[in-house]
């Protein structure tokens, strides 16, 4: 059997990207290394997401399912007497700022909310929508090796259980996510110094999200050390899950535990760490570690990288799921062309305008995301400055792909090198070390 693609990996890039290529009537195999459910980090999304689920189906289903609506995202700074009620420019900065998604429209969004995820549920959603979409799905699964050198299919050792078997396919997407298996197989992975991160995570049950009406949003809460905050994801009514964000130089000659690790960070946010030591943890801690990479190049003759195989961005803004969902859009609707002209062959070329969006794309949360680790205050200073407002939440929402270039980035990049070049400015003390040479790229 010849299938047109073979997709390794079933996580949202992969299954939504075998989703949109079986409803265009490509017959395609989908391997998945795991059985699902399996529980995954990577729980809130951004509402660029929306447009994808909806195509797919799959928005009123998620609703049905009772995932929790998130309606905005908060944030809240690091409360030392030298950063907090400075003026500039006549703005107070607040030990909190938030934003509401339905304060920007969105038309082509279809709803002015979007999701809080449990991973292990949601991806196995996406997966049999896949299925009911038409594709072959085979999960405890794992793709070894791809070989390209026939000019007309790639050959894929597949191995479920002991057994390797090869299936042929006219081309590959890969959507195997952190791991990278084709960048990897064909060194095309650049790692990336500016963000060595490092995440510990787990559920709380009973944690106290308060009662108002920023309960269900996201929370970012930063601690007074660099790179370094904590997520609060509403999961369910009871459960939340929280996850802390450091940089590996952090934690160097730590010898404690991951939950010692966790509340030794959090015993400098007093008001939160009383909160979580009242809940109750109903996980173990899970690390992810390594994170942030790009690639030389998205697509070749006969392949795709989707999602975290193609690119890693820091999660500060939640843009993971928005970047997979979106990518697996834009490349199946190049794989799909590719496959109504034979004459192109499946070359790079085909999938050259997915590689041009999706750089774009990523340029731009790269971008927004290293100056706000550069200096987080001057993202709270844009976020209560009317002038700015919209285009932060348009950022917040993800729309970062196929609108037309961003007046914030260069703003944000000229504040900074006034900070940078003032040694007195009330911020300069604050600027953080990440390399500058990055805020150019
Ligand atoms: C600390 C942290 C916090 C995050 N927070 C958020 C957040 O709040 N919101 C957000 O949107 N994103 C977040 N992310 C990012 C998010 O987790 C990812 O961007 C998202 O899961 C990418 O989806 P994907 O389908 O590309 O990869 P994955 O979801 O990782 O799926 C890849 C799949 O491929 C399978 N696979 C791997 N290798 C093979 C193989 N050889 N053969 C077959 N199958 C294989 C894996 O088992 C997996 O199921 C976070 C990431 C980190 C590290």
């Amino acid at each position: 059997m010849l299938y047109d693609v073979a997709v390794i990996g079933g996580g949202p890039a992969g299954s939504s990207a075998a989703s949109y290529l079986s409803k265009a009537g490509l017959k395609v195999v989908l391997f998945e290394k795991k059985k699902f459910p399996r529980p995954h980090v990577g729980e809130s999304l951004v509402p660029s997401v929306n447009r994808v689920l909806n195509e797919l189906g799959l928005f009123e289903q998620l609703e049905e399912q009772g995932f929790l609506r998130k309606y905005g995202a908060a944030w809240t700074t690091v409360n030392t007497q030298q950063n907090v009620n400075h003026n500039f420019d006549g703005m107070e900065l607040l030990e909190q700022v938030d934003i509401l998604f339905k304060e920007r429209k969105q038309p082509d969004r279809y709803r002015d909310y979007t999701f809080h995820v449990d991973r292990a549920k949601f991806d196995e959603i996406l997966l049999k929508n896949s299925e009911r979409l038409g594709t072959t799905v085979f999960q405890n699964t794992g793709v070894q090796n791809s070989d390209f050198s026939n000019p007309d299919y790639v050959e894929l050792d597949v191995k479920t259980d002991d057994k390797v078997r090869k299936v042929k396919a006219k081309m590959v997407v890969d959507a195997s996510g952190r791991d990278t298996n084709l960048g990897t197989r064909l060194q095309l992975k650049i790692s990336d110094p500016s963000f060595n991160q490092f995440a510990i995570h787990s559920w709380y049950k009973n944690f106290d999200r308060k009662e108002n009406e920023l309960k269900d949003y996201i929370f970012i809460h930063h601690l007074p050390f660099h790179h370094t905050w904590i997520w609060q994801i509403p999961i369910t009514n009871e459960i939340t899950s929280l996850g802390l964000v450091t940089s590996k130089e952090h934690i160097k000659g730590r010898t404690m535990d991951l939950e010692g690790i966790f509340k030794d960070f959090l015993a400098n946010k007093f008001e939160l760490a009383e909160r979580i030591n009242k809940a109750e943890r109903i996980r173990t801690f899970t690390l992810e570690a390594d994170y942030s990479y790009s690639m030389k190049q998205m697509a070749g003759d006969r392949f795709v990288l989707v999602g975290d195989a193609a690119r890693y961005v820091d999660p500060i803004f939640s843009s993971g799921v928005s970047i997979a969902l979106n990518g697996a859009r834009y490349a199946t609707d190049n794989i799909i062309k590719a496959f109504s002209k034979p004459e192109l062959n499946l070359k790079r070329e085909a999938f050259k305008e997915y590689e041009k969006i999706m750089n774009a794309g990523c340029r731009n949360w790269y971008k927004f995301i290293t100056m706000y680790y550069r200096l987080h205050l001057l993202f709270t200073w844009f976020v209560k400055n009317p002038k700015y407002r919209l285009e932060v939440i348009r950022f917040l929402q993800g729309d970062v792909y196929d609108e037309e270039e961003s007046f914030l980035l260069k703003e944000m990049e000229e504040t900074i090198r006034e900070v940078e070049k003032n040694p007195k400015h009330v911020w300069h003390n604050l600027l953080n070390d990440i390399q500058h040479t990055v805020v150019k790229q």
